[in-house]
């Protein structure tokens, strides 16, 4: 069903379309032929495997720890090339959302233990668990408009690209992922910062109206505001932890904005101070409908002359989502009006977008920082000016030329009380680092744990979706305030006393 073709030349990959000619000209990262040399065997491996491999009895296709195709599946679930060291016993992938119930109540009466995996994105890997059975839900892709168009029925695995596709006709829009392959499911259930979302609810989950959960029993419940309110609050951003499947979201949509437009500053890493400077001058200005973002990276025109001061690079781009291309100009003026502007080193152009060419442009090779081996931390801060030295050392410092910051003011941080989610600050960091090779593993875990040492002492609190809870079984509680993390707890224990899903590990639910 995706339009998109992983095997042909998009490459999954963290999307932050920087924008910008001169990433595109050098085609920065030609990635297309690391995604056709690495993903192919993982597609092929699920296309390939029989319709029900021999007597395991679970509905949909499944495999056994020990089967032939084993290891090529477990490596399928997840999306990056790093593959967590564990094994589930089996992983069983329902053709659609009626059998999951069964497999449920099957594990509930065999008393084995299930983790649940929509797109695999998470960089946790927590749906790879020792033992238990991994329920692979990648075939959940439905989506089904309200007769009115002001919300949709969605499946976990509807992919972010695929959700603006099938709303594009009935001109409506959501706060998707800013990559086209990541999926509904993990996405909102993690909270989900998603295109203008200062402007579509403080946090993608807030659009949340309802869902279908398979609860441990096997039966499949409506949680809703008057139905397991409990449930609802606690699928809004609470993350892995959650007791049960969700099989179905129903979400609210917005009008699909008349006109988006773009634009991106470049200056060199030496002027970081500026670059920062200016995109909080904006953020303070608080444009309306419009969302920002800086991105420090590698200079792709980088020689070995090159001075360290301008070897990386500071993007800070600005889209609109405004009723009408004056209006969206008119934003954008404002930006590239400020002083610190005259400090960029290459031209700056307005250009005319959307969100679904926007979502296509996350997965050009030509455009985006890379697909490979990726390890992830993320902190909200408060104090984004005081941080400048310790980004700045570290990018400096960057393990692999794919190595990158995304730096996001949050304008809007009313998160209603509604939802899990719970901790946010005034800017978003997140630190990726990504690379190809097996051995240099060590060395970009090594700066990824030297630079949560260095960006930390600024942290208000992290972001479910972009931490690793098993390298740091501590960031979760992170995530929230300490009321919500002990009501998470509790509903747990409420919903699924025995513990039959995996929930964060080491924290007794593990
Ligand atoms: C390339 C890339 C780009 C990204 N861009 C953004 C972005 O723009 N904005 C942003 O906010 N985040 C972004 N992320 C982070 C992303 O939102 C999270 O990794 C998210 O968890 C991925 O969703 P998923 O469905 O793939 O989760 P999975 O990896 O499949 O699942 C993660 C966990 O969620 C739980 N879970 C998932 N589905 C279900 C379900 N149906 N029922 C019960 N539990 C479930 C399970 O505990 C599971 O272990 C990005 C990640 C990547 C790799």
């Amino acid at each position: 069903m995706h339009s998109l073709d992983p095997t042909d030349e998009n490459v999954l990959q963290r999307g932050s379309g920087a924008g910008v000619d001169v990433w595109r000209r050098r085609g920065f990262l030609s990635a297309a032929a690391t995604l056709a040399a690495t993903c192919s065997p993982v597609l092929q491996a699920l296309t390939e495997t029989p319709q029900i491999l021999g007597g395991t009895g679970y509905p949909g296709r499944s495999v056994f720890q020990g089967d032939r195709d084993y290891e090529r599946w477990r490596q399928a679930m997840a999306w990056q090339l790093y593959k967590a060291p564990r094994y589930p016993e089996v992983i069983v992938r329902p053709n659609h959302r009626e059998e999951v119930a069964g497999v449920v109540k099957k594990c509930a009466a065999e008393g084995r233990r299930i983790a649940v995996k929509s797109g695999g994105h998470n960089v946790s890997e927590a749906f790879l668990r020792d033992g238990g059975l991994l329920l692979d839900l990648g075939e959940l892709q439905h989506l089904e408009l309200s007769s009115d168009g002001s919300s949709a029925w969605v499946e976990p695995a509807l992919w972010s690209y695929e959700l603006l596709r099938g709303l594009d006709e009935a001109d409506k829009a959501f706060p998707v992922s800013h990559c086209a392959t990541v999926p509904m499911g993990g996405f909102l259930m993690g909270g989900g910062i998603g295109y203008n979302h200062d402007n579509w609810g403080a946090i993608g989950c807030e659009n949340i109206i309802a869902a279908e959960v398979v609860l441990p029993g096997g039966d499949s419940h409506i949680v809703s505001s008057e139905e397991n309110p409990d449930l609802l609050w606690a699928l809004k951003g609470g993350g892995m932890g959650f007791p049960g499947v969700v099989t179905r979201l129903n979400i609210a949509l917005h009008p699909k904005p008349k006109s988006v437009m773009e634009t991106a500053l470049i200056f060199p890493i030496g002027h970081l101070d500026l670059a920062i400077e200016l995109l909080n001058d904006w953020a303070r200005a608080n444009p309306a409908d419009t969302e920002l973002m800086m991105l420090l990276a590698s200079n792709p025109m980088a020689t070995d002359d090159t001075p360290p001061q301008a070897r990386k690079m500071a993007i800070a781009r600005a889209v609109t989502y405004t009723a009408s291309d004056s209006a969206s100009r008119a934003q954008l003026e404002q930006l590239v009006n400020h002083p610190n502007a005259v400090h960029t080193v290459a031209p700056i152009e307005f250009k005319s977008t959307s969100l679904q060419k926007m979502s296509i442009e996350s997965v050009n090779p030509k455009m985006g920082l890379g697909f490979g081996r990726y390890a992830v931390d993320t902190i909200w801060t408060d104090r984004l000016h005081d941080m400048t030295d310790s980004l700045n050392q570290q990018i400096s410092q960057a393990p692999s030329n794919k190595t990158h910051f995304v730096i996001s003011p949050k304008m809007n941080k009313n998160v209603s009380e509604d939802c899990a989610f719970s901790r946010i600050g005034s800017t978003f960091v997140g630190a990726y680092t990504v690379w190809d090779d097996e051995s240099e593993d060590g060395r970009n875990f090594d700066w990824l744990s030297k630079t949560r040492s260095a960006l930390h002492p600024f942290s208000e609190g992290q972001y479910i979706n972009e931490v690793d809870a098993f390298t740091n079984p501590g960031a979760p509680q992170q995530c929230f305030s300490s009321s919500a993390w002990t009501r998470l707890h509790e509903t747990r224990r409420r919903f699924d006393p025995s513990e039959l899903f995996y929930g964060w590990p080491d924290t007794g639910h593990g």
